[in-house]
């Protein structure tokens, strides 16, 4: 008897009895038949009522615990049914395990905690598990950690984004804390009605206590905070704003690279076939096609993260195209911008748009009519010194996170590894 109530506390269970155990060394599989207590048997699967027992079930069930060792362990029971008043027949929840679950309390923990710290490799490997159970389990999890905090408390200062997920097919919404540099919520979709949904679960009196939203622009975000939270401030993502000139500058780098090419092949046109002869001339415009190709990473960067071969890349940018330089200089100064104090960024504002108005570059003249738009809500974001790179760091975690997601088959459990992982708990 002592050394069954021993194995109680090796395997983890509580308000259980643990009537047997039955250790087969060959297939290296330890089986604990175990039974509820008396106070935590024949209730409902859904309300936890006690409830008239209704049948046996499927008779005996399993559920994997956690390995002794090497020795894998699982727990046996009676699955029997019983007849809730309200909820019908359900299946009588036991005390060790999660409803509807194979795993006990322990193993989908363990299997959570080890989501958020560690690789998909070490996971199933070290857990034995599939990745779609891993899947399954965080899910579990996460609805039953969910119950236990209020996510929505002291929010005053939010961020909202779309992320993609499934090689960019659909979207999540994602909700950010400002200020503690958490994750809120998130939901699948991107449009008004996913997100009318966070503000209907923050409700109408915790929506007004919002006083600073950030987003990336999009009308259909400002149209929902209009509506719902009408006394937030309303600021761009400084990270989003900056993405914008990136992507402006990668289309005037492809643009010049493009010329470099046909240029190249004109050239090339002239040329006799076979090797070139060891007095051939250069050939001035491939050089060049390649140059422009690989000086994407120089482009990209901060000027203080350059390495020594990049920086000698824009030098060589900046005298042989200035057209491209031009373009990264436009995308510098806008950058420097959210970093300046709210009254130099004002006017800088005003002479970047000035500036990239005249510069003859059609990606960037589109560029500026955007900022002239956002006008307001890029001041209001400086002002207000939303910039921080907390919430750009979780924008970055997530987009890993739903690479490492890719094998799990509904969109809640890569929102549950989100939660999990980014929510603060
Ligand atoms: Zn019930």
């Amino acid at each position: 008897m002592r050394t069954l109530r021993i194995w109680r506390t090796l395997l983890g269970v509580e308000k259980t009895f643990v009537e047997d155990i039955d250790l087969d060394l060959e297939s290296r599989i330890l089986i604990a038949s175990v039974r509820p207590m008396a106070s935590k048997r024949n209730r409902c699967g859904a309300c936890h009522k006690r409830s008239p027992r209704y049948d046996a079930g499927d008779g005996r069930r399993r559920w994997r615990g956690l390995d002794v060792g090497s020795i894998q362990v699982h727990l046996e029971a009676d699955a029997r049914r019983v007849s809730c008043r309200v909820h019908g027949v359900t299946v009588a929840p036991v005390p060790w395990a999660r409803h509807q679950s194979g795993h006990t309390l322990f193993f989908d923990d363990q299997v959570a905690w080890l989501a958020t710290q560690t690789s998909k490799t070490a996971i199933t490997v070290l857990m034995r598990v599939a990745w779609r159970t891993v899947g399954a389990i965080i899910t579990r999890v996460w609805a039953d950690t969910q119950k236990q905090f209020d996510q929505f408390a002291d929010l005053t200062r939010i961020g909202i984004d779309e992320i993609s997920y499934k090689r960019g097919h659909k979207y999540l919404t994602c909700v950010v804390d400002h200020d503690f540099g958490r994750l809120v919520w998130a939901a699948p979709g991107q449009d008004k009605a996913t997100l009318a949904t966070f503000f209907d679960a923050l409700g109408p009196e915790r929506s007004l206590q919002i006083t600073h939203v950030s987003a990336d622009g999009a009308a259909w975000i400002a149209s929902v905070v209009a509506d719902k939270a009408p006394t937030a401030i309303r600021c761009a993502d400084p990270f989003h704003v900056v993405k914008w000139a990136t992507e402006a500058l990668d289309e005037v780098r492809r643009g010049a690279w493009n010329d470099a090419r046909k240029a190249a092949r004109q050239n090339d046109a002239c040329r006799t076939r076979g090797r070139p002869a060891a007095d051939a001339p250069a050939r001035p415009d491939s050089a060049r096609a390649a140059g422009i190709k690989n000086c994407r990473y120089a482009l990209w960067k901060n000027p203080e993260n350059l390495t020594e071969k990049q920086q000698a890349k824009l030098a060589w940018i900046v005298q042989t195209d200035p057209r491209l330089a031009r373009a990264y200089y436009l995308k510098e100064g806008l950058r420097v911008i959210f970093k300046l104090p709210p009254v130099e960024a004002t006017e800088a504002l005003n002479k970047w748009v000035g500036w990239a108005r005249r510069c003859r570059i059609p990606a960037f003249v589109k560029l500026q009519k955007s900022i002239v738009k956002h006008r307001a809500s890029i001041l209001a974001s400086i002002e207000h010194g939303l910039s921080n790179g907390r919430v750009e760091s979780m924008n970055t975690k997530i987009r890993l996170m739903t690479r490492i997601a890719f094998g799990f088959t509904s969109p809640d459990a890569l929102i549950a590894l989100a939660m999990l992982s980014l929510g603060g708990h």
